[in-house]
């Protein structure tokens, strides 16, 4: 029969939701049948009771817009949204001035621009072992594929080196090469690049970037739950910039704390003019050739809470009570972790951690039988603390050792 089937063959037997979500499907079933269920399986920061975090200043501006949302925004964005953006990354430093940004619904479709306008049809996007599911799908959607090279050295640093050589195999293979960089703050792993570690990607990539043409994608969609790491890779883009080309995907979705909005934007800075309008076109391009134009009233009002001082300060107090909630719940599970000696990587802030495990399936079934729900990745077990009271960290814990011990 699938030979007469409408779907074409690419398209078939695709599953149609996340497989996180499913997870999440089934925690919540038990739940609702009575079981006593711990579910750090969602990236949403919620608080203690279980409810979305969100920043009341954020939502008072995003209510306030509303009337803007009849006509169309421009393809690429509004100018004042794609400034605020560069404003927000680039304040205080040259950079504004060597970048152009277009807006994509959240750091999704940035992540989406990036693969389809920066590798050819066939080609591979890098990776760390550890990487954001999705990245798998929208490579493949768009007929590239994902490759990775190890992140971790055996004492658990950044492999820097490990990263050279897949630029290198993908510069021999195919001539370009399209690296993701989701720091700071991770997901899955919670890692974080200290200065020094981005120095030394800045000196692989602008070795490679010398040979052949090299782009960095910093998926920043953490960043503001990085604390004082938060803009820390910014000082990294001069001189990545020296010989590749960087692209920041940019998100309201955790930042502001409006997932729902799909706000976004897709930057790109090169140290050339011309190649710059070049991005500029073939991005403005991919935004109308596939989603038309973004959310307009979101864009009206992310552009205020970016660049108005006052609304800024207050989103940053309000912001800094869910980094509070965020970073005394690491400090617990670092704890409770650390006494048991399974081995998780550095984790100083974000939404999610890693527990390391060479059988993830087993182990995970493990901790569902005890009622606690991760997930799976290769090599581990992402928890998400995002959604994770800090009084269920130590069933939490006691349940990872259990499934650690059999996985
Ligand atoms: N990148 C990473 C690593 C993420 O975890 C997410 C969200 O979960 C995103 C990008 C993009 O999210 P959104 O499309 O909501 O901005």
């Amino acid at each position: 029969t699938s030979l007469h089937s409408s779907v074409v063959p690419g398209s078939r037997d695709r599953l149609g939701n996340d497989p996180i979500f499913a997870l999440n499907a089934e925690a919540a079933r038990r739940r609702a049948a009575g079981e006593s269920i711990l579910n750090a399986t969602l990236g949403a920061l919620m608080d203690d009771d279980g409810r979305l975090c969100t920043l009341p200043t954020v939502l008072e501006t995003m209510a306030r817009v509303q009337d803007h949302t009849a006509g169309y925004a421009p393809i690429s964005g509004l100018p004042a949204f794609r400034a605020a953006v560069l404003h927000d990354l680039f304040a205080g430093t040259e950079l504004a001035a060597r970048a152009v940004a277009v807006s994509t619904p959240g750091g999704t479709g940035a992540v989406y621009e990036a693969v389809q306008n920066f590798l050819e049809r066939g080609q591979q996007m890098l990776a760390p072992s550890f990487f954001w599911g999705p990245y798998r799908a929208i490579a493949a959607h768009t007929g590239r594929s994902i490759d990775t090279f190890p992140m971790f050295t055996s004492d658990g640093a950044f492999d820097v080196d490990a990263l050279a050589a897949g630029l290198d195999a993908h510069l021999e293979r195919q001539g370009r090469a399209l690296l993701v960089l989701n720091f700071p703050c991770h997901n899955p792993t919670g890692y974080s690049l200290d200065d020094a570690e981005w120095a030394r990607v800045a000196e692989v990539v602008t070795a490679a970037g010398h040979r052949a043409p090299v782009t960095v994608l910093v998926d920043a969609a953490y960043m503001d739950f990085g604390g004082e790491l938060a803009r820390s890779w910014v000082q990294a883009v001069p001189a990545l910039m020296e010989a590749a080309t960087v692209l920041v995907a940019w998100t309201a979705s955790k930042s502001l704390a409006q997932y729902g909005a799909r706000v976004g934007a897709l930057v790109g800075l090169h140290r050339d003019p011309s190649e710059l309008s070049q991005i500029d076109n073939a991005l403005g391009y991919s935004c109308r050739a596939t989603w038309s134009n973004c959310n307009h009233a979101g864009q009206v009002g992310v552009t205020e809470l970016l660049t108005d001082d006052a609304l800024r300060a207050r989103v940053g107090a309000e912001r800094s009570g869910l980094l509070t909630l965020l970073r005394d719940r690491i400090e617990v599970f670092n704890r409770h972790v650390d006494a048991t000696g399974i081995p998780t990587p550095r984790y100083d802030a974000g939404f999610f951690v890693s527990v390391l495990t060479p059988d993830e399936e087993r182990a995970a079934a493990r901790m569902r039988e005890l009622g606690v729900y991760g997930v799976p990745v290769p090599g581990g077990i992402r928890i998400a603390l995002c959604s994770t009271p800090a009084a269920a960290i130590p069933r939490l814990v006691e349940a990872i050792e259990a499934g650690v011990a059999a996985g």
